[in-house]
């Protein structure tokens, strides 16, 4: 019988470092919020794959939809031979994203591709070539993706040059003194200082940011992007890979801010587990590049699809959407409670069940604690808590538990949250 151990030493052999691993632990099986590694220890799991498993792990109706996929066929390649699937849920998703106008999608595999094929699409409606992103954003791994993301160590590091006409903006903080004037102010610079605002393609910018720290994008900063996008006629994309599917409590996070965005993209838990992403957009602007310009062999795959649309029908069934503000409700809660009695949490936030805290030392916001933080994270596994970290100075704590998670379970791990935490001090 494999140990942890074991396997992590065949890891190391055999794969590159610059593959991270948050946890020292092979899993073995995986139901709804629980996991059982290789030695038989359960754990709670807060982490859900970063943010992939809303739906919870082999949530049952997700299983059952891509078994019956696989026994009609299980790739064509859909620009040689399309399959209904696709198109349906293309429909689906048209319908709910917001905005009163008509709408198209294009699948991808992953949230970088998605983001990439987000920019491409942008550059060819307006024949423009800059994009505008922000500090602390994330985007993904590929080269153009890299060039969005706002955070150096250790996504960019040792990997450029990376593609030109990329700038970026500030993401507001207010526990950082960040305004959202300050924010706009920053944007009406680079039109100053980098390039005229009429050669500017998109502005790119996560509703909450995921890796970032989640940091929510204030309405108010939106409404102004999206008031700047149309007076110099740029596309605003909103980059939902983490914000999307359901977790913060509407199906897309930019609709609790009021605005529709040009564009957006979309992955992770869209299909509970399953690689595939997408481009949701207007119309015209999804039309812009010529046939044969978009795709790839695997994108959009039968059994994806068929995973997507189960989710999708399992939001419906069960009122996810309601779940996840709950959720949301009773770890914040949680979580405040803690911040009464700790001088080190500077600040809970989030949006519906997109949930962070943010640790810092002696009590002081602007003294970021990534020690502290790592130490909880590790105690938390030690007492069988899979939780994940995040921030520009990983020094949050993130929750992205499936939305399916019971009450008494989300308690068991907010409890060892708090235990955790009382330990690191110790
Ligand atoms: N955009 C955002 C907002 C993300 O959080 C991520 C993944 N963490 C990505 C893009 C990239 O997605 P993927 O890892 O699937 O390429």
């Amino acid at each position: 019988q494999a140990t942890n151990a074991m396997l992590m030493a065949r890891r190391q052999a055999a794969i590159p470092r610059g593959v991270g691993h948050s946890h020292q632990i092979f899993i073995a099986k995986g139901e709804n919020a629980e996991v059982w590694d290789v030695e038989g220890r359960r754990y709670i799991d807060f982490a859900g794959g970063i943010a992939v498993l809303n739906t919870g792990h082999r949530n049952p109706a997700v299983i059952e939809a891509v078994k019956a996929q696989l026994d009609q066929y299980t790739h064509t390649c859909f620009q040689v031979l399309a399959y209904e699937p696709y198109v349906e849920l293309a429909e689906r998703l048209n319908a709910k994203a917001p905005g009163d106008f008509a709408k198209k999608t294009l699948f991808l595999t992953t949230g970088a591709e998605a983001v990439e094929n987000a920019i491409k699409i942008a550059r060819a409606h307006n024949g423009r070539s800059g994009v505008i992103a922000f500090t602390g954003g994330y985007h993904g791994r590929t080269l153009l993706t890299l060039g969005l993301t706002g955070k150096v160590a250790p996504y960019k590091t040792g990997f450029g040059p990376f593609p030109g006409e990329i700038f970026h903006a500030r993401f507001p903080s207010a526990l950082h003194g960040v305004s959202v004037d300050d924010a706009i102010a920053s944007v009406e610079q680079i039109f100053k200082n980098d390039i005229e605002a009429r050669r500017v393609a998109a502005i790119i910018i996560e509703p909450v940011q995921g890796e970032g720290g989640f940091n929510v994008a204030p309405p108010e900063l939106m409404q102004r992007l999206r008031a700047l996008c149309d007076q110099h006629g740029i596309l605003m994309i909103c980059d939902e890979v983490q914000t999307g599917a359901g977790r913060t409590g509407t199906w897309f996070a930019c609709e609790q801010s009021g605005i529709a965005p040009d564009l957006i993209t979309l992955a992770k838990s869209m299909a509970g587990g399953f690689p595939i992403s997408a481009v949701v957009g207007r119309a015209e602007v999804m039309d812009a590049p010529a046939a044969g310009g978009l795709g790839g062999t695997y994108a959009g795959s039968p059994m994806a699809c068929a995973a997507a649309l189960a989710v999708m029908d399992e939001f419906e069934k069960h009122d996810l959407l309601q779940r996840s503000r709950d959720v949301g409700q009773r770890i914040t809660a949680s979580l405040q409670a803690l911040a009464k009695k700790h001088t080190c949490i500077a600040d809970v936030r989030g949006l519906g069940a997109m949930v962070a805290m943010e640790l810092c030392k002696n009590g002081d916001p602007h003294q970021p604690d990534a020690d502290l933080t790592k130490a909880l994270a590790a105690e938390a596994t030690k007492r069988g808590l899979i939780i994940l970290t995040c921030g520009t100075y990983g020094n949050v704590v993130r929750i992205l538990v499936p939305l399916t998670a019971s009450d008494a379970l989300l308690d068991e791990g907010l409890a060892i949250i708090a235990a955790s935490l009382e330990a690191a001090f110790a």
